[in-house]
């Protein structure tokens, strides 16, 4: 059961990312997945021996709104952001405290 739920999250996290999905479609697909997320009680963790969560970032500046990677808060369409092509962003704050950590 929780396997099938973090595949269809894994899946609306990729739509959320698409480049090719339209801004309401990624929206939508990044609302469902945290909401989600939050239902099942899912935690986010680093794969054992894969690259950490923050690693192969690069910073961009945003489309559309979405959660943060770290804090799980919006951060704005526009705002710049440390991101990763279909892992997701973090705000740059956040970044810095998980850094520090
Ligand atoms: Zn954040």
């Amino acid at each position: 059961m929780t396997a099938a739920i973090v595949t269809r999250v894994e899946q609306l996290i990729a739509l959320a990312l698409d480049p090719a999905a339209s801004e309401a479609e990624a929206r939508t697909a990044a609302y469902v997945a945290c909401s989600t997320i939050r239902q099942h009680g899912l935690t986010l963790t680093e794969p054992r021996g894969g690259p950490p969560l923050l690693e192969r970032t690069r910073r961009c500046r945003t489309r559309f709104s979405a959660p943060c990677l770290l804090c799980l808060r919006p951060y704005s369409a526009g705002e710049t952001v440390l991101g990763r092509p279909g892992v997701g962003a973090a705000h740059l704050a956040c970044v810095e405290i998980a850094r520090a950590a």
